[in-house]
């Protein structure tokens, strides 16, 4: 007897959610293929609303959207920006092209996000803004960083890749810094492939926003009759994405609440049957303090060493489950060690790289095969 082959649990699988390819239709049959045609804008309404934004901009990525934030805060050489030594590149990359230093801030050990409590320490006179990750769409300490930024002249960016549709004492994540960041890419809870948007809470800010997604020019304001001609006025690039992307993100975000509801299915179940196993062999699982409401992005365990991390996702291959690790420190990284990063500048942001795996979690991810990953750790060795 052979036994029954069982194929690889993605870690991601994005899955329709009903009107992707009807919107695209449309968009192709209307031909406005350009951006900022009607499902972008039908985009912006909506995460306006959902939000309570005054602004939001499509991009093409969250790392074009922190560009954008970096040009629109005039980030300049000898800068210092504050910003997570855990998290992705790109919340790092956007600032230093502009020439500004980043300066690694370590996380708190139960929400994984900066700690608000070493921040004032990092801030000298050259310090322009601190960019906080809320790392898996659970909220920073946004009381105490705001107080503390607003005390020394600082700005504070979010990037809430991960934290759309999550809050902070009844706010949405997105609406606290005067810019905030989104990502459609595909391992996001709603997508469009690659994409992203740039949340405008400054209000000031908003025209020359436009304009820098605009390539520099005021060809916005060209196009609601403001000006008579539009011309180059300032420096800026191409951030907007097409309407066919626009067209599929929207369905996307029109599923926002059931997008939502299956993954805290799947997230509230790991936690259930996790629990113990967790508990007995010291392994860390997320911590959402009460003041959070979080959008169920990641569910990922923290094991006590890098050895054992890697003997489970080994185990887990073997039994065809992909769990995969991040972040490798930035203050490690080639980069980061550019600016004197060094072992044990931040030693929880390390401890935490080392043990830190993610467990498949996605739209479309079956109750089956959920089954089968929580019994492939409940038997790890
Ligand atoms: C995914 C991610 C990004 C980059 O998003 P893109 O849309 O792929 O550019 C930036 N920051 C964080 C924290 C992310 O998780």
């Amino acid at each position: 007897m052979t036994a029954p082959i069982l194929a690889t649990i993605p870690f991601n699988r994005a899955i329709l959610t009903g009107r992707e390819l009807e919107n695209i239709q449309q968009a192709v049959e209307t031909m406005h293929l350009s951006g900022d045609g009607p499902f972008t804008r039908r985009c912006h309404a909506l995460l306006e609303q959902a939000l309570g934004a005054p602004k939001v901009l499509l991009t093409t990525s969250c790392t074009h959207a922190l560009e954008m934030s970096a040009l629109l805060l005039d980030i300049r050489p000898g800068d210092e920006v504050i910003l997570p030594s855990f998290t992705f590149v790109s919340t790092a990359n956007a600032f230093v092209l502009r020439g500004a230093k980043p300066v690694f801030a370590d996380i708190r050990p139960d929400t994984l996000n900066l700690d608000e409590t070493r921040l004032e320490a990092l801030i000298t006179a050259r310090t322009r803004a601190v960019v906080v990750v809320h790392y898996a769409g659970v909220a920073c300490e946004m009381d105490a960083i705001l107080a503390i930024a607003r005390r020394h002249g600082v700005a504070v960016v979010e990037d809430a890749a991960h934290g759309l549709f999550g809050c902070y004492k009844g706010r949405a994540l997105g609406t606290f810094g005067e810019l905030a960041t989104l990502s459609f890419h595909e391992t996001k809870n709603v997508t469009c492939g690659e994409g992203g948007a740039l949340i405008v809470n400054n209000e000031s800010y908003i025209q020359r926003a436009e304009v820098i997604r605009e390539k520099g020019t005021n060809r916005s304001s060209f196009f609601r009759g403001q000006v008579d001609k539009y011309t180059w006025v300032d420096v800026g690039s191409s951030y907007l994405p097409s309407e066919i992307l626009a067209a599929f993100l929207y369905a996307q975000l029109e599923a926002g609440n059931r997008i939502q509801a299956r993954r805290r299915v799947l997230w509230t179940r790991y936690r259930q049957e996790l629990a113990a196993w967790a508990s007995d062999r010291g392994v860390g699982l997320p911590v959402v303090p009460d003041h959070c409401e979080q959008p169920f992005h990641l569910f990922y365990l923290i094991l006590p060493s890098l050895e054992q991390r890697q003997s489970l996702i080994a185990h887990l291959a073997s039994a065809q489950v992909t769990a995969i690790f991040h972040y490798q420190p930035l203050h490690l990284s080639e980069m980061g060690r550019r600016w004197g990063g060094a072992p044990g500048d931040c030693p929880v942001t390390e401890r935490v790289s080392d043990g830190l795996l993610r467990l498949p979690l996605s739209m479309g991810l079956t109750d089956a095969e959920q089954e089968r990953v929580i019994a492939a750790v409940l038997t790890a060795p």
